[in-house]
């Protein structure tokens, strides 16, 4: 049996990994995956639950009756928790921050790899997060870094925000940012770092598409594609 097609695309928020990942997934006809998303209806739960963010028992115990479901394969994935359609919820500022609290813990990551390792169909897909080519899919077909500098990575997550519905300041987009670089990069288990085997991709001065190309490119040098 033919392995279906993974690539792997890690980076730190604001890096431009979800507008690469999409558009390279309609290019090449595979599958999009955000992970970040089932990070944040986990932490959408934990919230609705009341739970305090540093009660990581009483988390634990929340997150394992969370039925989360990403729904994907085509250009807008949805996310569902317990039934319910949580896909533009967990955009939040609250979720954003609260789901860098409970990626931390080890009950959290162990439900979640497994769901987004379910995920990959027969036709392969491109799966975005922070831990996809060192944990989730160690064995992805390419692996990408995404990079840019923090002062671009928050003047783009700063113009999502607002083509959103989501105003808000450039001093606070980069604190947001800064925060979360933090604990992303800080974490015990599965911390933000590229794979030895990635390719490092700095995005600062480059666009969406010119990303692209150099994924192409870099998947065309590994023969990964069947079409030139
Ligand atoms: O990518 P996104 O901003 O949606 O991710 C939200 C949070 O989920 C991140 O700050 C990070 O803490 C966590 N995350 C993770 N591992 C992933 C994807 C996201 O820990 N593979």
């Amino acid at each position: 049996m033919v392995k279906p097609l993974i690539i792997a695309i890690d980076g730190p928020a604001g890096a431009g990994k979800s507008t690469v990942a999409r558009m390279l997934a309609e290019r090449l006809g595979l599958d999009y995956m955000d992970s970040g998303a089932t990070y944040r209806a986990a932490a959408l739960k934990v919230l609705q639950s009341g739970t305090a963010l540093d009660n990581q028992n009483e988390i634990g115990r929340v997150i394992a009756l969370a039925e989360i479901q990403f729904l994907a394969g085509n250009q807008e994935p949805k996310v569902l928790l317990d039934g319910k359609d949580v896909t533009a919820e967990i955009r939040s500022s609250e979720v954003t921050y609260a789901a860098a609290r409970v990626s931390r813990l080890p009950e959290v990551r162990k439900k979640l790899i497994s769901l987004q390792r379910s995920l990959v169909a027969g036709r392969g897909v491109v799966m975005e997060g922070r831990d996809i080519g060192t944990v989730v899919f160690p064995e992805a077909s390419l692996k990408i870094f995404l990079k840019a500098d923090p002062e671009e990575r928050a003047r783009r997550r700063l113009q999502q925000n607002h083509q959103q519905g989501r105003p808000s300041t450039l001093a606070d987009t980069v604190s947001e940012i800064s925060k979360r670089d933090q604990l992303d990069a800080e974490r015990k288990i599965s911390p933000l770092v590229a794979a030895e085997d990635a390719h490092v991709v700095d995005s600062t001065y480059l666009t969406a598409e010119q990303v692209v190309e150099r994924i192409l490119e870099l998947a065309r040098s590994k023969k990964l594609l069947t079409t030139p």
